[in-house]
């Protein structure tokens, strides 16, 4: 009987295998628990992805310019030429790029520049987008000038051509010019053909189909009716 009884008495190192099996299992029970306290699924209700050792693109490749590309150059070099007055500077006779200067307010155009070679030279301007000219005239301020009806975006626009040689454009009012057309050449220097300004192209581009040949706006929330040419050139 004692021999049995002793059968049945644990011996003691199987009672810390037991007792270490029962820690495992403690153990694992908890780790499990953590495990379901962070769900696989994101508040958004997507299923997490695993994570996996290729690369992922954190963005998508972003277009420079989406606007670019849409518009021709009225001149060529036009990006060199641009020194002086960019669109929406602000110009006084007191403070501007320009001396003498005659003109305050908020540049509604591009100015392009001619280089010092040129000053006697012909410049041609080109026409930047299909559409009709609509003006060309002489105007306070530019002498010269021509203004285009295009369409960009889906919408209206004028293209203001300021300090023409006038008598150089030969197209008619009504007629339809094409992108990359030359519309005619620059105003001499000082002179009535540029209303005595220097010889350079201002360009501007007003939203909508009715003229507006204003050079300067007075405040720089008047500026979101004109487009900066710069941005939608190729
Ligand atoms: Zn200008």
């Amino acid at each position: 009987m004692e021999n049995n009884a002793s059968k049945f008495q644990p011996r003691p190192y199987a009672a810390v295998i037991f007792a270490g099996f029962l820690l495992l299992v403690f153990v694992w029970g908890i780790w499990q628990a953590g495990q379901k306290k962070q769900p696989a699924v994101n508040p958004s209700g997507m299923v997490k992805k695993t994570q996996s050792s290729q690369p992922v693109a954190t963005s998508t490749p972003v277009v420079a310019n989406a606007d670019a590309g849409k518009l021709l150059a009225p001149i060529s070099k036009a990006q060199e030429r641009v020194t002086k007055k960019p669109f929406g500077l602000k110009v006084s006779p007191h403070s501007s790029p320009v001396s003498p200067e005659r003109f305050s307010g908020y540049h509604t155009g591009v100015d392009f520049e001619t280089f010092a070679d040129e000053q006697d030279a012909e410049v041609p301007v080109f026409a930047v987008c299909d559409g009709t000219l609509v003006e060309k005239r002489f105007a306070s301020g530019y002498g010269g000038v021509a203004v285009q009806s295009c369409r960009l975006d889906n919408q209206d626009i004028t293209v203001v051509y300021g300090h023409l040689k006038l008598v150089s454009v030969s197209a008619k009012a009504g007629s339809t010019l094409t992108a990359g057309e030359q519309l005619g050449v620059l105003g001499k220097g000082y002179s009535s053909e540029t209303d005595g300004e220097r010889k350079h192209l201002h360009l501007g581009i007003h939203i909508g189909k009715a003229v507006n040949l204003a050079g300067y706006v007075k405040t720089p929330a008047e500026l979101s009716s004109w487009l900066n040419i710069l941005k939608y050139l190729k």
